[in-house]
């Protein structure tokens, strides 16, 4: 399999420590908010790539942490954290936001056929790991204390710093910019333990050997992957965004603290997802688009899902409705195609598997592997049978439900307007249930009038 790594910005074919099982850590959500589209793109694009190594024969052991402290709302040292916002936001304990929105991600998770990690790991459950690697960087002469009681990493005593994210003297130059905190005795220093911060009403805090406190939030990423994969393991994931700070950092706690390098052997990033203007219009303030957004205009998440494989995981992709509509029309055609197969057992297409896994073996090539799909679902010199048979196994990288019918959610608004409309239409007010099949046409579904009573369909 040939994958892209970012430590050496070039495809590489990829090998594991041990063969007889992938390490994979993903870095998990900051669960002080619902995850918004973008962040999903990525937990997409990870998990086809935990789909395509099992594909291919490989046995994963995936952890995913929880982040449920110490994420300030910029990924250097600065601003809010995360946690109190969103807990002063909704009136309610940081403990409480921490349970809601981890729930309310496992949620999309599901919704988006998302193969669950091996082990999910929340950051308060580990503070004992992240102290102990702390004082191993300590002891290693990483770390300093500083005058405010903050326990900072010594960015200038690690002689790779900022390696993967090829972050040269000017940039690290730049870091300058942002802050000066003469705490630190280089810009591009960085807290693994909170003492006397900003935040001193926390309520999240623990007893440390440099006093009650909190962690820094990249020091829970290296000690908890650590404590479950090993000091080094195979495969590292995140969006582009983690470059340039949480992984450069976490890189350079674990490879200070354990003394082995590299930490990782394959770094994998997806790219962003950028809003076109129709999707900037659908969202206000700070409210950023959801999966239940999505839902709620008649979409199902698996055509969310879809329109992401139609990029390369590496290439910006531009959201638009236009754009989540094409892809919805393609997956129900698609669907409509797949149930017309018939549901007799089949026999698995070498050729089409072949050419299936050459693609997602080329750095998850996920556009061509839906071309080839689409190929197989119009070849006719292969039978129905067999061709289901084939689909099955591609939908097991795909995760799209290819051979389930197409399933949708009607939001409650939709439910609402259909309810007076039969109620209009009990009392032969034919004017008002006109009007309101209109508003529900508006709302992107359509009206069918059977015998036993009506019922809405997205359009
Ligand atoms: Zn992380």
């Amino acid at each position: 399999m040939q994958l892209y790594n970012t430590l050496t910005r070039q495809k590489e074919e990829f090998k594991p420590v041990d063969p007889s099982e992938v390490k994979l850590y993903t870095c998990g959500p900051t669960v002080y908010n619902y995850a918004h589209i973008g962040n999903l793109r990525t937990y997409v694009f990870e998990d086809i790539l935990r789909r395509a190594l099992e594909f291919e024969g490989y046995l994963v052991n995936h952890v995913m942490n929880i982040t449920d402290v110490g994420h300030l709302t910029s990924d250097a040292d600065e601003g809010e954290d995360k946690m109190a916002k969103g807990a002063k936001r909704e009136g309610k304990t940081v403990w409480e936001i921490a349970e809601y929105y981890t729930d309310a991600f496992m949620r999309d998770m599901e919704r988006l056929n998302l193969v669950e990690p091996h082990i999910k790991c929340k950051a308060t459950d580990h503070i004992q790991e992240m102290i102990d690697q702390v004082k191993a960087l300590e002891e290693n002469g990483y770390a300093y204390v500083a005058e405010n009681g903050n326990v900072y990493f010594d960015t200038a005593a690690f002689k790779d710093y900022g390696a993967m994210a090829q972050l040269d003297k000017q940039n690290l130059e730049a870091g300058a910019r942002i802050e000066v905190d003469d705490n630190k005795r280089s810009p591009n220093d960085f807290a693994l333990w909170f003492v006397t911060s900003k935040h001193g009403d926390q309520d999240m805090q623990w007893d440390s050997p440099w006093g009650r406190g909190f962690p820094g939030w990249h020091i829970e990423c290296s000690a908890m992957s650590t404590r479950y994969l090993g000091e080094q393991f195979d495969i590292h994931c995140g969006g582009i965004d983690h470059i340039p700070v949480h992984h450069t950092n976490e890189i350079a706690q674990a490879e200070g603290a354990t003394g082995k390098s590299p930490w990782v052997n394959t770094w994998l990033h997806g790219n962003f997802l950028v809003l076109e203007d129709d999707a900037k219009m659908a969202k206000s303030g700070e409210n950023f688009l959801t999966l239940q957004a999505l839902i709620d205009k008649g979409y199902d998440p698996l055509e969310y899902r879809y329109f992401i494989l139609n990029a390369h995981y590496r290439k910006e992709l531009r959201f638009s409705f236009d754009n989540l509509d094409a892809a919805k029309t393609a997956l129900r055609k698609l669907k409509t195609k797949v149930a017309k197969l018939g549901d007799k057992e089949g026999t698995e297409n070498a050729k089409y598997i072949e050419e299936f896994s050459a693609a997602v073996s080329d750095d998850l090539n996920m556009p061509q592997a839906l071309a080839i799909t689409w190929n197989l679902i119009d070849d006719d010199k292969v039978s129905d049978e067999d061709k289901l048979a084939t689909i099955k196994k591609f939908d097991t990288v795909l995760g799209l439900k290819l051979d389930e019918e197409i399933h949708f959610e009607i939001p409650a608004e939709v439910q609402e307007l259909l309810i007076e409309r039969n109620k209009a239409r009990e009392d032969k007010d034919w004017a008002k249930s006109d009007e309101l099949r209109d508003k529900i046409d508006e709302l992107g579904f359509e009206v069918h009038d059977l015998s036993g009573g009506s019922e809405v369909r997205p359009k």
